[in-house]
């Protein structure tokens, strides 16, 4: 095994350890808490070492992307970052889920794209739970007035969940609120009589990185979105 590989190994288990502990502090099945590896600052060579290891991956450019998911047979490729519409098409191509619908109008493009290459990427609405004016993402008051139009439009099957980002701290236990937040948001959209009628359940929660993904996991999370934490040590 080379450096690499026994570094990314400690960092993996490490990480998935934190997880499995914060499910268990509050009887949570670990396998409901999906690891995406962020692999957006990884050399090409990290990427092959955690590939021997782990399958599901995210980066947060369409183009870095579109270059790495062709790479690897039979792993899972995320996007998790924003989303420009004039790069919709390798998104759709490339993406099983794409974390970052910030807007109704990138959901018209992604829905349309999607229907014209066939493919049906899972879509998670980004929101902007802390209100920060440099964060994109649906207002949590928009998004409940948007939902008629927004379950009209995305098949529920297709319509994955939401997802944050908590404010950058050092402190994990500042971004609880955040994480709060989405799940209450999720709750109070699927007890939507809309909702219901569509069947749409919106199952997944993503939310949480390197410096606090175990208190997203605690708060609900079924994505977590893990980045530097998993390449560590390594230059
Ligand atoms: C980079 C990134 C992450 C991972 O961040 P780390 O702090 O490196 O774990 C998660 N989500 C999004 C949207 C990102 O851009």
């Amino acid at each position: 095994m080379s450096d690499i590989d026994q570094i990314v190994r400690e960092n993996l288990n490490a990480v998935r350890e934190e997880i499995e502990n914060s499910c268990t502090a509050i009887s949570r099945d670990p396998s409901e808490v999906k690891l995406v590896a962020v692999t957006k600052y990884a050399k090409p060579e990290w990427v092959r070492s955690l590939y021997r290891l782990h399958r599901v991956f995210g980066e947060n450019r369409p183009q870095q992307l579109a270059e790495r998911a062709p790479q690897f047979d039979n792993a899972e490729w995320h996007l998790i970052g924003q989303l420009q519409r004039n790069k919709t098409r390798s998104a759709v191509s490339h993406a099983s889920v794409i974390h970052s619908i910030d807007s109704l109008r990138l959901l018209r493009r992604v829905i349309q794209v999607g229907s014209d290459l066939q493919k049906k990427p899972v879509l998670l609405l980004q929101v902007n739970v802390t209100g920060e004016a440099t964060k994109s993402g649906f207002a949590p008051d928009e998004l409940e007035s948007l939902w008629p139009e927004i379950l009209a439009l995305v098949p529920a099957n297709q319509l994955g969940g939401l997802m944050t980002m908590a404010a950058a701290s050092d402190d994990p236990e500042s971004a609880r609120p955040a994480f709060a937040g989405l799940r209450i948001l999720r709750e109070q959209l699927v007890s939507n009589p809309l909702s219901v009628e569509h069947g749409c359940q919106l199952p997944e929660l993503s939310m949480g990185m390197s410096g606090d993904f175990p208190v997203a996991v605690a708060e609900g999370a079924t994505m977590v979105r893990v980045g530097s934490r998993l390449f560590e040590g390594l230059e």
